[in-house]
């Protein structure tokens, strides 16, 4: 191993905005999915590269504004004049001293740092020729089983897209609210009658309900419909705790759940009994994985989640996911497909064309980690090229 062949010489950011199958909404957010990520080229001195991808929402962020949005610009304005100045000249495998460097030039901006995080991981398996899942401690299962997202829409197309979705093979239905509570329940009500009893329905209110007393009676009206969890129903950890000192079914932190230290608190005050894991919000893999030991330690069951994730978020998520033992629950990754091959017509499928040549392996509900060196995708720069936006 030559210096030459580890040595990061610098990268390109590109935004990207691909086609959409329908609007995805929910409460508080107002832009469209896919109205332009970041994807990052890392590049080494040595020629090879690694591929990385920041799926930014100005209008997602933690409680109380303490995490803040990030726009795709913003992001790129991180990476190209703060983080990649940061790094240029070091060694690509030693992860834990780019983070510290990073963390030196710019508090905060974890998306554009996950960015970088993951594109690292891609340079090191091809360097090595280990999938990424090689490098995060090995398989622990093959796949990830899928749930799928019902954006904000009303009862009768929602029960119709659940209807479609269980027929294509995945089993978990997670249903947006935090709306306003009689709506909510009808469409929570719908989709259990479309999908009968064999589907499983989550439900995400996004912090949506104003008070902690009104997400209690909304939820506990909605444990009729069998629900297995209950993601984010308010803002804040004193109001998640109230909640979840009231209801039945576990209440899952996604708003709230960012770094380790954030799961840390949780557990102290018992604010949720489930956790909702980027690879994005803790910043990469590397986060990922101390914030997965804690929930671990305190045995909080976790999913994998994102926000519409194109195909290089799709395998980053998928290797993170197939080598968490803590990551049990289906999660709500995107089911990729391209304009050439299309993999589902409705479950999980967010975007009518995507980035990477190659749809990841769906069977019986399950997405599958490629084996490939690095994330395993190939990157389709003529696609890139053609949804380029900035
Ligand atoms: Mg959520």
């Amino acid at each position: 191993m030559t210096m030459s062949s580890v040595k990061i010489r610098g990268g390109e950011v590109f935004l990207v905005a691909l086609p959409i199958r329908r609007p995805h909404h929910w409460v508080g957010h107002t832009a469209r999915i896919g109205e332009g990520y970041a994807v990052l080229r890392l590049d080494l001195e040595s020629g090879i590269v690694g591929w990385g991808e920041a799926q930014v929402i100005g209008t997602w962020g933690g409680d109380h504004g303490t995490r803040y949005g990030e726009t795709p610009a913003m992001t790129a304005i991180a990476i190209r004049d703060f983080l990649l100045p940061a790094i240029a000249g070091q060694n690509v495998t030693e992860i834990e001293q780019l983070h510290v460097r990073m963390n030196r030039a710019l508090r905060g901006y974890p998306y554009a740092k996950a960015a970088i995080d993951v594109a690292a991981h891609d340079a090191i398996g091809k360097i090595y020729g280990l999938p990424v899942y090689q490098l995060l401690g090995g398989k622990v299962r093959e796949g990830v089983e899928i749930a799928h997202s019902i954006g904000i829409m009303d009862a009768p197309a929602a029960a119709r897209e659940a209807a479609e979705v269980i027929a294509e093979g995945v089993a978990t239905i997670k249903v947006k609210i935090g709306v306003e509570a009689e709506r909510d329940i009808k469409v929570v009500a719908a989709v259990r009658q479309a999908i009968g009893s064999a589907g499983k329905i989550r439900v995400d209110a996004n912090q949506g309900y104003r008070t902690w007393r009104e997400a209690a009676r909304v939820l506990s009206t909605m444990e009729k419909y069998d629900l297995i969890y209950a993601e984010q129903p308010v803002e804040g950890l004193h109001a998640m705790a109230q909640v979840s000192a009231r209801i039945n079914v576990p209440v899952m932190a996604d708003e709230s759940a960012w770094s380790a230290q954030d799961v840390l608190e949780i557990v102290r005050r018992n604010a949720a009994q489930m956790l909702s894991v980027y690879y994005t919000k803790p910043g990469g893999f590397a986060g990922a994985k101390r914030l997965l030991a804690v929930a671990g330690a305190a045995a909080l069951p976790c999913d994998i989640n994102g926000s519409a994730e194109m195909g290089i978020g799709v395998a980053a998520d998928l290797h993170l996911a197939v080598s968490s033992p803590e990551i049990v629950l289906a999660g709500t990754i995107p089911i990729t497909s391209t304009a050439e091959y299309l993999v589902t017509k409705v479950a999980g499928h967010k975007y009518l064309d995507d980035i990477i040549r190659q749809p990841f392996r769906f069977d019986k509900g399950v997405l599958h980690a490629p084996d490939g060196p690095g994330l395993g995708v190939e990157v389709d720069e003529a696609k890139i090229a053609k949804y380029r936006i900035g």
